[in-house]
């Protein structure tokens, strides 16, 4: 394998970590692979999903609160097949997501809770993805949510000083890794997870058209064949440290 120019991860100091996305299914197709691992060595995972999930359907037989409970089905047993223990659904209008002062709370709140030394988020910045795709506008405010209340929310105790009274301090994170950023630093070979990642993106049953041929469409799209001709899968991430 060649040798990348990117950075390995560093988890000496990590014992929780939190995933904050947009929808049930986002976690699985941008760092499963990652939270696999980080399980694996006994980091205690837990996800965050902020939307209901309740746009991401086309089949006019099943109602929209029929679809929020199978996303949370699909999201949980997915989380169960990589390791995480807690994912939290925060209920927010699946394709509305705006990085407003309630959810802003309320994220501060569980990062406060929880106490994270990690947090994965996607890129706040990402508009278009490629040449064929434009990002969800819920991915973006994501990214937006979490980073406002990573900062200045979650460690400054000027900030809901009444969740002192609830037993939620001001917490301050030591690493984030965001997803999607066009200069990744930090690369994590997935080649021994790859299978268990796709049967956790199946788990995503009401999202997935056609089981049977996806994963080997997956397959084509994210193995990199190495100068020795090998495959490998891979996930990358833009990694800020706060803590040196
Ligand atoms: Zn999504």
């Amino acid at each position: 394998m060649a040798e990348s120019a990117l950075g390995k991860p560093d988890w000496s100091n990590v014992q929780r970590a939190l995933v904050i996305m947009a929808h049930p299914d986002d976690p699985d197709f941008t760092c499963a692979g990652t939270v696999i691992q980080m399980a694996r060595q006994g980091i205690e995972v837990t996800y965050m999903i902020l939307t209901n999930g309740d746009k991401g359907n086309h089949n006019p037989e099943i109602t929209r609160n029929q679809l929020i409970a199978m996303r949370k089905i699909e999201q949980r047993n997915a989380a169960q097949l990589c390791g995480v223990k807690q994912v939290l659904f925060m209920g927010e209008e699946d394709g509305f997501l705006r990085p407003t002062r309630s959810i802003r709370k309320r994220v501060t709140r569980e990062i406060r809770r929880i106490r994270p030394e990690l947090i994965i988020c996607p890129h706040p910045d990402r508009y278009l993805v490629g040449e064929g795709y434009i990002n969800h506008p819920d991915h973006r405010n994501a990214g937006l949510v979490a980073l406002e209340a990573i900062f200045p929310a979650a460690d400054n105790p000027m900030f809901y000083p009444d969740m002192a009274d609830e037993g939620y301090l001001p917490h301050k994170i030591s690493q984030l890794y965001v997803v999607g950023h066009e200069q990744p630093n930090v690369e994590i070979d997935i080649t021994d997870d790859i299978n268990q990642k796709i049967q956790a993106i199946l788990c995503h049953t009401s999202q997935i058209a056609n089981p049977e041929e996806a994963p080997q469409r997956w397959r084509e799209r994210w193995g990199e064949t190495q100068p020795d001709g090998s495959v490998r899968y891979f996930e990358r991430f833009r990694v800020m440290r706060f803590d040196r």
